[in-house]
């Protein structure tokens, strides 16, 4: 089996099903029976896998987190309630009080609010960079620091991050490089051949396969020695590359209760089986509508890493094979023009959310950075002028003509 979807569609069960379901069946449960007192003692002890409760694993959502793995190379995975607690419960993992993380001053506004009001108050510190900088970064590392987090590619403003640079300076600190590739999903980007020690992704995104469901999954690529991590330190000598999975399914992720629910799980492996198809027609259209956008009288400026005078387009280029995502940013003269467009388009939905069948549209500055004062936007990037396009996989011609009779005046 070497094709991308070829496993995603079929993975690898661990055991054969009773009825011989084609389809991985849907465990709606809680709890499991052990034949005996001693086989639920091994099952607790860990000496024997079975699953005992779903807070910690569900023959379903061990299916979905299989297949991930498979797809992905990684060497284990974790699936989670949602992208945000796959991100918490990797700072939560690896970081503890009066340690710091060195992430982007570029990063999806929950997980701001997720360092700044939940965990500071823990005694986390938090410092945010350039990404682009590798010199700054480097220079915001020291003994304290648990993680460099960041994102593959930024999302208002598609900086794309050079994770191969990025993983050479992290692996020479011995600090584990996280990165959140939810816009890239593994049938973009293959992290583990760039470095990245984690990959986070926020599967209600592409992988749900049109925003059925929530959900997160950690990818632990086996690239990074967990010996050099203090708060793993001592189970990685017994564990060795498992520790940091494993601390989590036996503590953290048990213990904040995070998990995905096992409907959820059959959701997201329903879609995982036509992402690839998805994301080539998503990033067609993108790319065909960056192209348009850029020849229209009234855009000021499109950015799109697919774009050959972009200043990402060599790296991305690199790290994504050629397709460049399904995010299209671009600028109007201003506010006011942005919200005519905006008011007039009739397919495309005006709503959040990213990397749905549906093509979307959204004034950042207004809605996902509203809580932001005029200063913090513009150190963000995130100008007045801007309209984020979330590209789906309608017929382009319906997204053209929409978006074309839109920016009419
Ligand atoms: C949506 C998103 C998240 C959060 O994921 P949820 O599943 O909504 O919790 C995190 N990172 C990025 C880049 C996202 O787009």
């Amino acid at each position: 089996m070497k094709g991308f979807t070829t496993k995603a569609i079929h993975g690898q069960r661990s055991k054969p099903d009773a009825h011989g379901a084609l389809r991985m069946p849907l465990y709606d449960t809680a709890s499991f029976e052990h034949p005996s007192s001693r086989e639920i003692e091994l099952a607790f002890g860990g000496k024997r896998p079975s699953h005992v409760y779903t807070r910690i694993s569900n023959p379903t959502i061990e299916d979905f987190e299989q297949k991930m793995r498979l797809i992905s190379g990684g060497l284990a995975v974790l699936a989670l309630s949602s992208g945000m607690a796959a991100i918490s419960n990797l700072v939560m993992t690896l970081c503890e009080a009066g340690t710091n993380v060195v992430t982007s001053r570029h990063l999806f506004g929950n997980t701001v609010s997720l360092f700044e009001h939940s965990l500071k108050p823990w005694g986390l510190e938090v410092r945010y960079v350039d990404m682009t900088n590798l010199k700054e970064v480097e220079d915001a590392i020291d003994e304290k620091t648990r993680l460099v987090f960041l994102e593959v590619i930024t999302n208002p403003q598609l900086e794309v991050a050079d994770c191969k640079a990025l993983s050479a300076l992290t692996q020479s600190k011995g600090v584990p490089l996280g990165v959140d590739c939810t816009v890239t999903t593994p049938y973009l980007f293959n992290s583990k051949e760039f470095g990245v020690n984690v990959e986070v992704l926020s599967t209600t995104k592409y992988i749900s396969g049109g925003a059925t469901t929530v959900g997160g999954v950690l990818i632990d690529n086996g690239n990074f020695d967990w010996k050099k991590s203090p708060k793993l330190a001592e189970k990685a000598k017994k564990m060795g590359p498992m520790a940091f999975i494993a601390t989590l399914r036996m503590e953290v992720y048990r213990n904040l209760g995070a998990c995905l629910a096992p409907h959820n799980a059959y959701l997201q492996a329903l879609g995982l089986e036509t992402l690839g198809l998805r994301v080539d027609r998503s990033c067609e259209n993108a790319l065909a509508l960056a192209k348009q956008l850029q020849n229209h009288p009234k855009v000021k400026r499109v950015l799109y890493p697919g774009l050959p005078e972009d200043r990402f387009h060599k790296l991305a280029k690199a790290q994504f094979g050629g397709r460049y995502g399904g995010i299209v940013c671009f600028e109007l003269a201003d506010k006011e023009a942005c919200f005519t467009a905006m008011d007039r388009v009739k397919l495309i939905k005006r709503a959040t959310n990213i990397n749905d069948n549906k093509t979307m549209i959204l004034h950042p500055a207004s809605t996902t950075f509203i809580e932001y004062s005029e200063e913090e936007k513009a150190k963000m990037q995130v100008g007045e002028a801007l309209i984020r396009l979330s590209v789906g996989i309608e017929d382009l011609e319906d997204l053209t003509e929409d978006l074309t009779q839109a920016l009419e005046t």
